[in-house]
Parts: C-alpha cells; sequence; structure tokens
C-alpha cells in the first residue's frame, strides 16, 4: 500500500542536517539585496542616498519584526538589515534555515507588496532578491560589537559616496574622475573637499544617510474603556489600562553607551 510505501521512503528525512542554533546566544540574520547596484541605477535611485529606497527597506524590516517573534533589535543601512534574536528565543526550535529562510522571504515578499506606496506609479522592473545569513554571538559585548560595525560601515560607506557624487553632480567630474580622485584618502581629507570645495559640513549630512536605522520595540501605556456585566445584570464602564508594543525607528549612535544606558531593556544579562 501507499501507507507502507511512505514508512519504507521516511529514512530521508534523516539526511536533513541539524542547524540548531547553540543555546544562549544572540542569533542574529542578516539580509543583503542581491546586485542592488544594478537594480538601483535600473529604478533610478537618487544618488547617493534615495530616501524612497531607504524607506521601503525600513517598511519590510518593520512588517518581518511585527509579524516574527523574539526579535528585539533591527539595524539598517544601504540595502542590508540585520535582525537580532533575543538570546533565549525557542522560536521553530532555533533552526537557523528555518529563522532565516522565515525573515528573508517575508523581507522580500514586503519588498514588492509595499513598491508602490514609496515608488508610486514607477513600475518595479523584475523580482528582487536577498541574501541572508546567521551568525551567532554569544555576549552583549560581542553583539554590539557587530552592531557597531554594521553602523561603521553605513558612516564610511556614506562619507565614501556623499563626497564621490558631490564631485560628478556639483563638481562636474565623471565618475571615474571622482574615483581617482578620491584613491588613497582619509576621512578627514574627503571632510575637507566637501567642506572647502562645497561649502558642506558633512555632520550637517541627514542622520538616516549617517548613521542608518535601528528598530526597537517602544512599550505604550493604552487606556482603554470596557464594559462588564455586573452580577445585578446592569453594566459599568471601566478603564483598563494595558502595555502595548510598536516598532519604532531612530537614527542614533548605537557604537556608543549612551544608547544602550537609554534602552536596558534590549540586552538580556
Ligand atoms: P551583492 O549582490 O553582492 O550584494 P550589490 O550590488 O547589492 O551586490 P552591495 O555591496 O550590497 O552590492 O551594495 C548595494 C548597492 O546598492 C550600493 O552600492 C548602492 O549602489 C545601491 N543602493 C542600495 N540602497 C540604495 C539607496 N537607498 N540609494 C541609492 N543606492 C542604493
Ligand atoms: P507551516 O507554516 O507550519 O508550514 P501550514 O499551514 O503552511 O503551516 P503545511 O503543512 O505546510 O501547513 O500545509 C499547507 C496547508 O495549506 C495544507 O494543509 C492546505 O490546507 C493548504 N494548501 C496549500 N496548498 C493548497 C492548495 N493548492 N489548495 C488548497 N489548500 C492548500
Ligand atoms: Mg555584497
Ligand atoms: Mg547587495
Ligand atoms: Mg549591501
Ligand atoms: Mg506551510
Amino acid at each position: 500500500s501507499i501507507g507502507m510505501a511512505k514508512s519504507k521512503f521516511e529514512y530521508v528525512r534523516n539526511f536533513e542536517a541539524d542547524d540548531t542554533c547553540l543555546k544562549n546566544c544572540y542569533i542574529v540574520v542578516r539580509l543583503d539585496g542581491r546586485n542592488f547596484h544594478k537594480l538601483s541605477e535600473l529604478h533610478k535611485f537618487l544618488k547617493p542616498n534615495d530616501d524612497r529606497a531607504l524607506g521601503l527597506m525600513t517598511r519590510c524590516a518593520r512588517s518581518v519584526m511585527e509579524d516574527m517573534d523574539d526579535i528585539i533589535i533591527s539595524y539598517g543601512q544601504s540595502d542590508e538589515y540585520s535582525f537580532i534574536f533575543k538570546r533565549s528565543s525557542n522560536w521553530f526550535k532555533r533552526r537557523a534555515s528555518k529563522l532565516m529562510t522565515h525573515v528573508v522571504s517575508q523581507f522580500s515578499s514586503s519588498y514588492v507588496f509595499y513598491w508602490k506606496e514609496y515608488f508610486g506609479g514607477q513600475p518595479l522592473l523584475y523580482p528582487p532578491g536577498f541574501d541572508g545569513r546567521v551568525v551567532l554571538y554569544p555576549s552583549n559585548r560581542n553583539l554590539r560589537d557587530y552592531l557597531s560595525w554594521r553602523q561603521a560601515d553605513c558612516h564610511i560607506n556614506n562619507l565614501y559616496n556623499t563626497v564621490f557624487w558631490t564631485l560628478v553632480q556639483r563638481g562636474g567630474l565623471t565618475t571615474t574622475q571622482a574615483e581617482d580622485r578620491l584613491k588613497g584618502t582619509l576621512a578627514a581629507d574627503k571632510n575637507e573637499i566637501m567642506f572647502s570645495e562645497f561649502d558642506i559640513n558633512y555632520n550637517n549630512e541627514p542622520l538616516v544617510h549617517r548613521k542608518g536605522t535601528a528598530l526597537i520595540w517602544e512599550k505604550m501605556e493604552e487606556t482603554v474603556t470596557k464594559r462588564v456585566k455586573l452580577p445585578s445584570e446592569d453594566e459599568k464602564e471601566v478603564p483598563v489600562t494595558r502595555f502595548r508594543r510598536r516598532v519604532s525607528a531612530c537614527h542614533c549612535d548605537i557604537i556608543g553607551d549612551q544608547f544602550w544606558e537609554e534602552h536596558p531593556d534590549i540586552l538580556e544579562d
């Protein structure tokens, strides 16, 4: 019978690799847009930073956070987002491939679903994709260093891109000339080029571009009035206070201690 056959075939299940994430570690899922250099050119993203595209990325990250349990903080910049699961999470029994594929597919379908909210009538020309990876961090210090690393990457890339596109768009250089001009320059040199030649103080550039976006849970107290039935069959209105949480975005420094001191409940002991 087909039932007998099923039990005969079922041994193949044992070929599945065990990818359970080590207990007590923060689980980080980072995704990154596939070939977004091309996608951004084809869809005429403003350079160096298209705020529609950044807004869409953050909308998708919000959707991931709201749909999955146990994500305590997310951080995004350019075409990437990192999602951090609390270290005690037991979602999908901590199976790495389950966590990662849920995050990445939810994010990808959201990117298509919400595209028109950010790009209006401009059509999405092909189905975009994202890669994903899982990394485990055993200590709060390691996790903070991971997030610091991504924010430092945001800073370095944005400084370069800002001066590069200023040289092209306002300085009239070709992209090759701008590349040559910046070869070997240090951060101070880049700041100096922008300040002395274009009157731009890099520190006044928008925070969302310089710092990226961190999404955290904000606890909100909410009071609603509820009708309750009394034993006497009368109805009475009573105020009920409850806590709701909602995702809130900030474009602040997450490298220093201040952010973590202001949000002591993000990391566990
Ligand atoms: P890969 O598939 O290896 O990730 P990639 O082309 O996506 O290749 P990345 O290193 O991920 O390369 O860089 C993403 C690129 O996407 C950036 O270099 C930039 O050109 C473009 N990009 C992403 N977001 C924006 C944005 N908001 N505004 C302008 N350009 C963007
Ligand atoms: P999980 O998230 O754990 O996968 P699930 O609800 O997707 O939960 P599955 O075991 O994957 O559970 O089963 C998919 C279910 O989706 C089926 O049980 C069936 O009810 C429904 N389904 C999928 N495809 C079809 C289809 N073509 N026609 C009708 N129902 C379908
Ligand atoms: Mg890459
Ligand atoms: Mg990419
Ligand atoms: Mg990238
Ligand atoms: Mg299913």
